[in-house]
């Protein structure tokens, strides 16, 4: 079994304390790897690294177009290694192969070619200020230490989010992956040195909760950006009151799917459960509550449960898999409990329902489940289940369905099936989600701002907007006289 080790400065090193974690196939149920379990030492020893990086003029000495080099260089070297970065993915965190190449690497990829560009477009600007015989100009300054961390859904392609605009806007950083997938971060970590980035720009400390705690408290962070639940979302806000670190938040979401009474079905139907079912539904944007024109709800409701049960279920590195396995035992407990919650509170289940058997039984493999019958307040209609579990409802009209629509604490995304061009803009204009998907799914881009409101989070990411969040506005007042 593989071993992994923390990567503080130049040195791979066990934790301090000996302790190790262990990660596990979800296809199969196997051990996959041993990984160190950081402790406060360790995470000090991290953002001891990443302090004194930051004022390494190997690094704080280069020219943006020197970062710019070293980030495109990260793309190449990931394309290099991009057959094993994507059956490492798969392995550790259960997605089809396809999506580990064209979502999770290929991603990665393109995230740092698009933020390498941005290196040499930080610019500040020369305010018009009414102060006689003097000159003001605003620079934008790295943040400094960022403390990056991340969940088990998209392993690679999360770190990247944050990692791609950090070190572009020249922080330098401590990468906490999730315990359940920490190998691709690492494997990654060994790019950085191979790509030219001086030793301590790039630090990585696996471990569980704890690790990310002793993080988020440590004086010596200036930014924290995490990805994960809402409820960690939380701790991680009261945390951060000691060290007043910079925070953006992506969090939960309970994507609304709005299908209007003239969408296209042939469309619509397929689409939509790929939304739901993609990684298995653990997408923080997976469409999961469904509000349907209800002449449509029939034909739609029906459609979409025999479209579901067809979905083939397998190991995600079998080529022909279109629905891999949930991340693990404890995830799978949880997507059935909801489910038992929600016929227990009388919702109907038309497909899946209960954790596949046969050949599947030793993997954490739960089918596709469609739920009818629900109402708004059901838990399984109103919390973050990520899984492959889609609850159909109908509507009746446009002011009903947007207020049941922002009746969430979430704001994430949302879509909306209509061929009626008015109807669109109307709907996505009034859903309170950092983004609303009209007759698509699934589009994500590098210049995109991602990110969510109310209780989905703080700030964005990719696009320029990431660019903001790793950077301080310094302004500087020349006197003139
Ligand atoms: P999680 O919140 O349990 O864990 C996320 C990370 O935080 C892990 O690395 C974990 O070790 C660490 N952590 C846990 N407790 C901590 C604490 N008290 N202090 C500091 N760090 C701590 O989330 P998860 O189960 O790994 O991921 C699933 C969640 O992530 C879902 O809610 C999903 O919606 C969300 N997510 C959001 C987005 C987005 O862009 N908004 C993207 C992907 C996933």
């Amino acid at each position: 079994m593989d071993k992994g080790q923390l990567l503080i400065g130049d040195k791979w090193r066990d934790a301090a304390s000996g302790a190790t974690l262990t990660t596990v196939d979800p296809a199969t149920g196997q051990p996959l790897a041993t990984v160190a379990d950081a402790g406060p030492d360790d995470v000090d020893a991290a953002v001891a690294a990443a302090r004194d990086a930051l004022h390494d003029p190997r690094w704080a000495g280069i020219t943006p177009a020197a970062r710019a080099r070293l980030l495109w260089r990260i793309a190449d070297l990931l394309e290099r290694d991009a057959s094993a970065f994507a059956e490492l993915e798969t392995r550790d965190q259960g997605q089809p192969l396809p999506i580990a190449r064209a979502v999770s690497v290929a991603g990665a990829a393109e995230h740092f070619r698009y933020y390498a560009g941005w290196s040499t477009k930080i610019d500040g600007r020369v305010p018009a200020h009414s102060v006689p015989d003097a000159l003001n100009y605003t620079r934008r300054v790295p943040v400094g230490v960022c403390g990056l961390i991340t969940p088990w859904n998209f392993p690679l392609l999360i770190a990247v989010w944050k990692l791609a605009p950090a070190l572009a806007c020249g922080n330098t950083v401590v990468l906490k992956p999730a315990e359940q997938t920490p190998l691709t971060a690492l494997r990654l970590a060994r790019l950085f040195a191979e790509a030219g980035f001086p030793p301590g720009v790039v630090n990585v400390v696996t471990g569980g909760p704890d690790t990310g705690r002793a993080l988020v408290r440590h004086n010596g962070v200036d930014k924290l950006s995490f990805t994960g639940s809402t409820e960690v979302g939380r701790d991680i806000v009261r945390a951060a009151g000691g060290n007043l670190a910079r925070l953006s938040l992506e969090l939960g979401g309970k994507a609304a799917s709005v299908v209007a009474a003239d969408a296209d079905l042939d469309i619509a139907v397929p689409a939509n459960l790929r939304s739901g079912i993609q990684n298995a539904g653990q997408v923080c944007a997976a469409s999961s509550r469904f509000y349907v024109a209800r002449p449509r709800y029939d034909e739609f409701t029906q459609r979409l449960a025999a479209a579901a049960a067809a979905v083939r279920l397998g190991p995600g590195l079998d080529e022909r898999t279109q629905m891999g396995p949930l991340v693990g035992e404890e995830h799978l407990a949880r997507v059935d409990g909801y489910v038992r919650g929600g016929i227990s509170e009388g919702a109907t289940v038309l497909a899946g329902g209960r954790r596949a058997d046969g050949e599947l039984a030793t993997g954490s493999f739960y089918p596709p489940t469609i739920v009818a019958d629900a109402r708004d307040d059901m838990r399984i209609a109103r919390e973050e289940i990520f899984g492959p579990v889609l609850t159909v409802m109908p509507f009746d009209d446009l002011d009903e369905v947007a207020a049941r629509v922002n009746d969430s604490d979430y704001g994430l995304a949302a879509s909306v099936w209509t061929r009626d061009l008015a109807l669109a803009h109307r709907l996505a204009d009034r859903i309170d989600a950092g983004c609303v998907r009209v007759n698509i799914v699934g589009s994500m881009d590098p210049a995109v701002p991602w990110g969510g409101m109310k209780a989905s989070g703080w700030g964005r990411e990719m696009g320029a907007e990431a660019i903001d969040e790793y950077t301080e506005v310094k302004s500087v007042w020349i006197g003139l006289r």
